[in-house]
């Protein structure tokens, strides 16, 4: 039996509090991106308007990490949990790290890319607060060894901070877990496009890029899954993307290479060990300046373009398994 899919599936937000950037940096990178202009050129399956935000309820004292937008009307779902850059502010003023910093290690405009399904999660909350990908004892960074030799914390966190990232990291599952529930109950199976950004200047701005060979322009991550059992959907959605009639070229698209998925991936996996199938997707930054944050519209909209195919795709696979 199918629900309508104008059925909401969390109560809407109505109070959700948006924390202050510490600074208007990403805004100001996001600005390059005006969503008219997108709308026009960009074929997606949700523009803006079509794409309200439907999950996000409060459920600790601090807002969820993270907003669900569109519908659940497919059984294709994605992720950009590591494209939030606010700080709450109380913890804000115990940062050691600029605005810039935390901008090149978090994924600034894999946002974008969630409206290729028709159900996108989107982080808010930077990593450098709470990392949802990371398994909760080590989702805020404590030593440099957790966060690419940055010393992110001016001293040590009071422990009530701490606590208090860890409840929306408790609230972020929570949400997860009932999105993913109701997938399950309304399709049987589902899939999530788990999608990040990874750097390769990472010695400076203007540095040689990392070696090709070990980063490809695609990483797609499939370590923690049952591979042999969503071969048609995984296979076809690297085909999709290998394929693709990138500008100028084809994408560098493989498997397993530099990241094999992270913690996210595997709680969804484990959790729904015969239903559900996330595909982590890691884009190397070459669509923007890692360095200065600038984007480059025309990359990130064929990037979009890809991943519209290759989510369709994706969906073709899923209604035959
Ligand atoms: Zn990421």
């Amino acid at each position: 039996m199918r629900i309508p899919s104008s059925v909401c599936i969390t109560p809407c937000c109505v109070a959700s509090e948006q924390i202050p950037a510490a600074n208007d940096e990403f805004q100001r990178v996001a600005a390059e991106l005006p969503g008219s202009r997108r709308a026009q050129r960009v074929p997606i399956m949700h523009h803006a308007a079509a794409y309200p935000k439907i999950g996000g309820t409060n459920v600790t004292d601090l807002p969820l990490p993270c907003e669900v937008r569109g519908q659940l009307e497919k059984p294709l779902l994605a992720a950009a949990i590591h494209a939030g850059h606010a700080v709450r502010p109380e913890l804000a003023e115990l940062l050691a790290i600029d605005g810039a910093t935390r901008l090149r290690e978090e994924d600034p405009f894999t946002n974008h890319w969630v409206q290729v399904a028709p159900t996108g999660v989107v982080g808010t909350a930077s990593r450098f607060e709470v990392d949802l990908n990371r398994p909760r004892d080590g989702a805020v960074y404590r030593t440099p060894e957790q966060s690419w030799g940055l010393q992110v914390w001016k001293e040590p966190l009071p422990e009530a901070l701490v606590a208090g990232s860890l409840r929306r990291y408790d609230a972020f599952y929570a949400e997860v877990r009932r999105l993913l529930d109701e997938a399950e109950r309304r399709f049987e199976r589902f899939v999530v496009l788990d999608l990040h950004s990874y750097n390769h200047h990472r010695d400076g701005p203007g540095s040689e890029p990392a070696d090709p060979r070990q980063n490809p322009d695609v990483n797609v991550g499939t370590g923690s899954m049952d591979r042999e059992r969503w071969a048609p959907v995984v296979d076809r959605f690297i085909a999709e993307m290998a394929e693709f009639a990138y500008p100028g070229r084809r994408l560098d698209v493989r498997e397993n290479v530099k990241f094999r998925g992270g913690y996210f991936p595997t709680w969804i996996h484990h959790g729904y060990p015969k239903s559900g199938c996330v595909i982590a997707v890691e884009m190397k930054k070459f669509f923007m300046d890692e360095w200065t944050g600038e984007p480059d519209p025309e990359h990130i909209e064929a990037i979009e373009r890809a991943l519209s195919g290759a989510a369709a795709g994706v969906l073709e696979e899923l209604e035959r398994m």
